[in-house]
């Protein structure tokens, strides 16, 4: 080992080359004895958006659970209770020692939405009215409801609504309150892009408000969105269930860019031996191939008509990886539940003798079952050196194997369920947004496993998600959904990407380009130059 990690090197690697001075002090917080420990914390600021950017399982919900009063920190002395007295000592003469003295003296209000909204309804018996009624505490709750779209929902059941529709019903109870300091513990899981970038912008609005002085504190790992939303950055960096530490506030370019490149400048610090790159590659075209799978025009409503999605007749090629998007409520899913054959048309008749291989976009996989033990009842090729190689690594799977499958992180399970699709000996691999719970890193190795499966295998992959750069590197051919979101869906034939990504970008007015040094894609500032420049020429997403 490196002397940094606890056990072995995640990364094969033994090239990190200094420790970090803050390990030489005693945590913030220490779950236990040889549990997770958090060094450093983040300092919101009145008036100001803070971003945490860090890897999964790095501590950064810890931070968020003490800053808002739910935990008192430690120290690292885990068998004692915390004392707010003992941690304002530690932080008195930093940017933190105000806001921990009114925290310690009651004189902050704070609001806080929880990362895993999918257990809010067992927390909630009611409807969503009944939820947001008690929020309402500064007279903003009927305009978010509008702008987040949560009207249609009001008189549903909390138990009985869309990941998508909980994640907006949860934001808008958060920003409803009247605080001091709002913490956001992700927005973006389970929302389209223009939804994330309602969220933002209402993020963005409350910050502004100058009389107020709030402080908003949001963790994210949608670098676009943390990019057009955040003043101030902290990375949380270190090794995921071991130990994390949060930087001090750096630029949100910098952050970003170190912590993509894997070095943090100002700590002189090496945080992963290679750095996140992203891959600027001219659309792809595709190439005739062989036909998998022609499809009618097909029709499929719900209830009496409450519902209706219309599918254009089209082709999928074989080994092709087809791209879907469109905003949420749009009729993605419906359409993969009828390619799987969980749900009939009404019109239209999809015929085909294929295996299907699904992931679902909720995924319900709370057996109380070891994962070796579920994968392995999978295939026959597990543990072999080849699913080891094409799987199991690139999915980072290694650490989950013997846990069960109840105790996952939502990152974790989401890993699980890409390895038990790809697992499976099928003709196509239907992937209902992968990317969800990923973090950065996971998405860019999760996107390559998927690809180089495809390759590979001569798989053909359907894959359904928001992250535009993932559907980039992914798709050889794009289908694109349009219509009223709940009301009504139109799904596009296969079309080639170019085509496709302007189509869908379009829609939702939203321009691309590159970042110069690292290449990562970032949405235009609406007006801009650039923006008015690509909106012109027709160019959403790909330059030149
Ligand atoms: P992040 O939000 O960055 O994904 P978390 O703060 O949720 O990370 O968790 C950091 C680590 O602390 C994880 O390994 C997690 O399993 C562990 N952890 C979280 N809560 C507890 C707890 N109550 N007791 C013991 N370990 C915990
Ligand atoms: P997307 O995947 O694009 O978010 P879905 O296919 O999940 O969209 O849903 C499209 C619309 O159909 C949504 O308004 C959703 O609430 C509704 N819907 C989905 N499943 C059902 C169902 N079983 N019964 C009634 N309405 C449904
Ligand atoms: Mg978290």
């Amino acid at each position: 080992t490196c002397g940094i990690c606890v056990e072995k090197c995640p990364f094969d690697a033994i090239e990190i080359i200094n420790l970090p001075s803050e390990l030489d002090e005693e945590p913030v917080h220490r779950y236990g004895d040889n549990a997770f420990s958090l060094y450093g914390l983040p300092t919101p600021k009145p008036g100001n958006v803070t971003g945490i950017l860090g890897p999964n399982g790095i501590g950064k919900s810890t931070a968020v659970h003490a800053l808002a009063g739910e935990m008192v920190p430690n120290l690292g002395d885990y068998e004692s209770e915390g004392d707010w007295e003992r941690v304002l000592d530690r932080f008195r003469g930093t940017g933190l020692q105000n806001y921990l003295q009114s925290l310690k003296e009651g004189d902050v209000t704070v609001a806080r939405k929880p990362q895993y909204v999918d257990q809010i309804p067992n927390q909630f018996d009611g409807n969503t009215r009944e939820l947001l009624e008690r929020t309402d505490e500064r007279g903003a709750l009927d305009s978010l409801i509008d702008r987040l779209n949560i009207r249609p929902v009001m008189d549903q059941p909390i138990d009985s609504i869309s990941g998508g529709e909980l994640q907006r019903v949860a934001i808008a109870a958060c920003l409803a309150r009247d605080a001091d300091f709002y913490f956001l513990d992700e927005i973006t899981p389970y929302l389209d892009i223009g939804q994330r970038m309602i969220v933002a912008r209402l993020i963005r609005e409350l910050a502004d408000d100058d009389a107020a002085e709030r402080s908003m504190l949001v963790v994210e790992h949608d670098l676009a969105i943390l990019d057009l939303l955040a003043d101030t950055l902290h990375v949380a960096y270190g090794e995921p269930g071991a130990y994390g530490v949060v930087t001090d506030p750096k630029s949100v370019r910098n952050g970003i860019n170190e912590y993509l490149k894997g070095y943090l400048d100002n700590e002189n610090m090496r945080i992963r031996p290679s750095a996140i790159t992203f891959e600027e590659h001219a659309p792809r075209v595709s190439s005739r191939s062989e036909t998998l799978i022609e499809y009618p025009e097909l029709s499929k409503s719900y209830g009496d008509g409450e519902f209706e999605l219309h599918v254009e007749g089209g082709e999928i090629n074989r080994s092709e990886v087809l791209g879907v998007v469109g905003p949420n409520g749009i009729g993605k899913s419906t359409l993969a539940k009828l390619f799987a054959g969980s749900l009939e048309p009404d019109e239209g008749e999809l015929d085909f003798a294929l295996d299907i291989a699904y992931k679902p976009q909720y995924i319900d996989i709370d057996q109380p079952m070891r994962v070796d033990v579920f994968l392995s009842s999978i295939t026959d090729d597990f543990g072999s050196s080849y699913w080891n190689t094409e799987i199991a690594q690139p999915l980072q799977l290694d650490r989950v194997m013997e846990q069960n499958l109840s105790d996952l992180s939502g990152g974790e399970r989401q890993r699980v369920a890409i390895a038990a699709c790809l697992s499976e000996d099928a003709d196509l691999y239907l992937l209902d947004e992968p990317s969800a719970h990923l973090d950065v890193e996971q998405r860019v190795r999760a996107t390559t496993a998927i690809r180089r499966y495809a390759e590979n295998h001569d798989a053909t992959v359907m894959v359904i998600d928001h992250d535009i750069y993932m559907i980039d590197l992914l798709a050889d051919r794009l289908m694109v959904f349009d219509g009223e979101p709940a009301e009504r869906g139109h799904a596009t034939p296969p079309q080639e990407m170019r085509d496709g990504m302007n189509e869908f970008l379009a829609d939702l007015d939203i321009t691309f380009r590159r970042d110069e040094r690292t290449g990562r894609p970032r949405i235009n500032k609406p007006g801009s130059q650039l923006d008015s420049s690509q909106k012109r020429d027709g160019e959403y997403y790909y330059s030149g």
